[in-house]
C-alpha cells in the first residue's frame, strides 16, 4: 500500500484538471524549485479548508452557484468571572478545595484543570456553553488589582451561537487580483442579522446570570470579532437535490463531477453552535466509502 501513497511537502495544487465533466488529476508546483507538473488521477478530492479548497475549484474554472456562498462560523460571547468563596461554599468546602488543589499541582504544566460543556438543545438552549476553570488569571492582571489573588480561582465562560446560513454570506474571488499565491483574491462579506443578534443578547443575559451565581466578572461579557471561533464553514455545503443552493451530493462529489469530491468544515450545510471537525469528519468518512465502493476497492 506504501507504493501506492506519497505525501508531497512543500507541494501547491494549482489547478484541478478537467476533461468536460471528468477530472483528469491536479497541476502541483512544488515550491522549492517552483517547477510544475501534473499528476493523473481516476479520483481527485480537495480538503484545503472552507476558504482555500473554494478558491482553488474557482481558480480551476469549477464555479457552482453555491461556491463560497452560505459561510457561517460562531458568533461567540466570552467573560471571566473569579469565582466567589461564599457563592463556591454551596457546592465545595474549603477543604475540597484544598484537597483539589494539592491534586492540581501534581501536574502543573496543564493551566485548565477542567472543561465543562452544556450543549445546544433546541428550543430551549439554542447556544452550546464551555466553562474553563482555571486557578491563576486566565490574562495578566496587576499585582493588587481585587481579585488578581483569587483563593477559589476562576472561569472562562463562553456562549457559542448559531450563524443561520445566508446566500449573500460569502467569500467571492477576483480574478483580476491575484492573492499572494497567485490564486484569484479572496473578499469576505459577512454579517449578522437581527436573528443572530436576538440570541447574542439572550446568550449573553445567562452569561450575566451565570456568572453572577458563581463570583464576580473580571472581564465583562464581550462579543467576539466576527471570525474568532476560527470555525468558518458552509463555503461548499452539501445538499440533498442539486437546486443551486449547495455544491456537493450527500457523498461530498461536487454536483456534475463524479470523480470531484470534496472535504472539509465547508461541507456543513447548517447553523453550528461548536467545534465543526468531529462532523467534518464524519461526512469525510461517509464520503470515502462511497469512493472505496465506487473505486472497487
Ligand atoms: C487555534 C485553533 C484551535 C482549534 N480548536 C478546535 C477544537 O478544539 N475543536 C474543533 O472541532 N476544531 C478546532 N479548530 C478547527 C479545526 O482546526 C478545523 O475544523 C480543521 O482543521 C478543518 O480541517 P480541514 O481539513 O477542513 O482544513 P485544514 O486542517 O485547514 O487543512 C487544509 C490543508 O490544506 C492545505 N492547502 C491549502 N491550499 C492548498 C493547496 N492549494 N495545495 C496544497 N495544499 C493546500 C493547507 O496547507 C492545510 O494543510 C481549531 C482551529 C484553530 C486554528
Amino acid at each position: 500500500l506504501s507504493k501506492q501513497f506519497e505525501l508531497r511537502d512543500l507541494t501547491l495544487v494549482r489547478r484541478v484538471e478537467l476533461d468536460g465533466h471528468r477530472v483528469t488529476g491536479v497541476t502541483v508546483q512544488d515550491l522549492r524549485t517552483g517547477d510544475t507538473s501534473f499528476v493523473a488521477a481516476d479520483m481527485v478530492v480537495v480538503a484545503a479548508d472552507a476558504f482555500r479548497s473554494p478558491q482553488l475549484l474557482w481558480a480551476s474554472g469549477i464555479r457552482p452557484k453555491a461556491l463560497g456562498h452560505y459561510l457561517t462560523e460562531h458568533p461567540v460571547v466570552i467573560s471571566t468571572v473569579a469565582l466567589d468563596a461564599d457563592k463556591m461554599g454551596r457546592f465545595a468546602t474549603e477543604a475540597d478545595l484544598d484537597a483539589e488543589l494539592a491534586r492540581r499541582a501534581l501536574n502543573p504544566a496543564d493551566p485548565v484543570a477542567a472543561v465543562n460543556r452544556i450543549p445546544f438543545s433546541e428550543p430551549e438552549h439554542p447556544f452550546s456553553v464551555q466553562v474553563m476553570y482555571s486557578e491563576t488569571t486566565p490574562f495578566p492582571m496587576e499585582p493588587g488589582t481585587p481579585y488578581s489573588q483569587n483563593p477559589w480561582g476562576y472561569v472562562n465562560m463562553g456562549y457559542g451561537m448559531r450563524k443561520h446560513p445566508r446566500y449573500e454570506d460569502a467569500v467571492t474571488f477576483d480574478d483580476n487580483e491575484p492573492d499572494y499565491r497567485g490564486f484569484p483574491n479572496m473578499t469576505i462579506e459577512y454579517e449578522l442579522t437581527e436573528r443572530e443578534n436576538v440570541e447574542i443578547a439572550q446568550a449573553t443575559e445567562r452569561l450575566r446570570r451565570a456568572g453572577k451565581a458563581l463570583g464576580v466578572f473580571v472581564a465583562e461579557p464581550r462579543l467576539m470579532p466576527n471570525g474568532s471561533s476560527l470555525h468558518y464553514q458552509g463555503t461548499m455545503r452539501m445538499g440533498a437535490i442539486d437546486d443551486g443552493t449547495s455544491v456537493a451530493d450527500p457523498w461530498s462529489r461536487v454536483w456534475g463531477y463524479r470523480n470531484l469530491v470534496v472535504g472539509g468544515n465547508a461541507l456543513i450545510p447548517t447553523a453550528t453552535a461548536m467545534n465543526p471537525t468531529l462532523m467534518s469528519v464524519a461526512i469525510a468518512v461517509r464520503g470515502a466509502r462511497k469512493v472505496a465502493e465506487e473505486l472497487g476497492a
